[in-house]
C-alpha cells in the first residue's frame, strides 16, 4: 500500500515539498506559483521606475547558482507577459559549468566576466557576496552596457543572515550593501527577498533532480556559521520573525 500527501494549495496534487515554516505541504506547480508571485511581487514595486520594455540584468555569483538557475527558469516565463528583455551575468567559471550541465538553454542572454573581479579571500560571508555583487554593478555601469534595473538572486534567508553579519560583525567597516538599493538611478530588485532558501532549493531539485547542488561556489565562511544557523533556525520555526528582521533593516543599518 502506498501513501501520498496532497498538495495543502490545490488540494488535488501529490505534493512533494514540506514547507517548514508554515506547515504546507506543496506540489511542485503551486509551489511555482507561488515563487512566480513574489518575482511579480517585486518587479510591482519598481514598475513606476522601469521603462515599458526593461532590460534586466541578473547577476548571478559563483555561490548563487542554484538561486540563479531558478531566477532564469522563473523570468523566462516571468518575461513573456513583462514584454522585457532579460540578460544574465555570470563569471567564466560558472557559465562553463552551466553549459557542461545543461543548464543553459541556447538563446539566453548571457555576459560573462573575468572571476578575477570577484573578491580573492578564502572566506565568505553573504556580505562580501553582496559587496562582489555591487562591484560588478559598478563594472557594468561603467562598461555603459544598456540596464533598466539590476536583479540580484538572493533569498530571505541570504538577506537576514547578511543583516546578522553586518550587525554582528562587520558594524563600521563600510558602507552596508543591503543599503544600496538604486545604482544610477537603476533599482536593484530582489525577487526572492521574501521567499526562504529553501523553497528555492526545493523548486530546483523539482526540475533538476538530487545532482543539481553538485556545483560548489566559493564556500561560505565557517567561523560565521553560528550566524548562519540562526538564521537557518529562526527562518524554520519563527518565520514570522524573519520577515520583520527584514523590514527594519533600513533602522538597523542606517
Ligand atoms: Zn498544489
Amino acid at each position: 500500500m502506498t501513501f501520498s500527501v496532497r498538495c495543502s494549495s490545490c488540494g488535488r496534487r501529490e505534493a512533494f515539498y514540506y514547507r517548514r515554516a508554515s506547515g504546507e505541504k506543496l506540489c511542485f506547480p503551486c509551489l511555482e506559483k507561488s515563487l512566480m508571485k513574489n518575482i511579480r511581487r517585486s518587479f510591482s514595486e519598481f514598475s513606476s521606475r522601469l521603462s515599458v520594455k526593461p532590460v534586466l540584468n541578473v547577476l548571478i555569483l559563483p555561490e548563487r547558482v542554484v538561486e540563479g538557475y531558478a531566477l532564469t527558469l522563473l523570468l523566462s516565463k516571468v518575461e513573456r507577459r513583462y514584454g522585457g528583455q532579460v540578460a544574465f551575468t555570470v563569471p567564466k567559471s560558472v557559465f562553463k559549468f552551466l553549459i557542461d550541465s545543461q543548464y543553459i538553454e541556447e538563446g539566453l542572454n548571457v555576459i560573462t566576466y573575468d572571476d578575477e573581479i570577484l573578491s580573492d579571500k578564502d572566506c565568505y560571508t553573504v556580505l562580501d557576496s553582496l559587496n562582489d555583487s555591487l562591484k560588478l554593478i559598478q563594472k557594468i555601469r561603467s562598461e555603459g552596457q544598456r540596464v533598466d534595473a539590476f536583479i540580484l538572486p538572493y533569498t530571505l534567508t541570504d538577506l537576514n543572515q547578511a543583516l546578522l553579519e553586518y550587525l554582528l560583525i562587520k558594524r563600521g567597516e563600510g558602507l552596508n550593501p543591503l543599503n544600496v538599493k538604486v545604482v544610477d538611478k537603476h533599482p536593484i530588485i530582489y525577487p526572492f527577498k521574501a521567499v526562504p532558501r529553501a523553497d528555492v532549493i526545493a523548486y530546483v531539485l523539482g526540475v533538476k533532480g538530487y545532482n543539481t547542488l553538485n556545483f560548489i561556489g566559493r564556500p561560505y565562511c565557517s567561523r560565521y556559521s553560528e550566524v548562519k544557523h540562526v538564521v537557518y533556525d529562526i527562518i524554520a520555526k519563527h518565520a514570522e520573525l524573519s520577515y520583520t528582521m527584514l523590514k527594519s533593516l533600513t533602522w538597523f543599518s542606517s
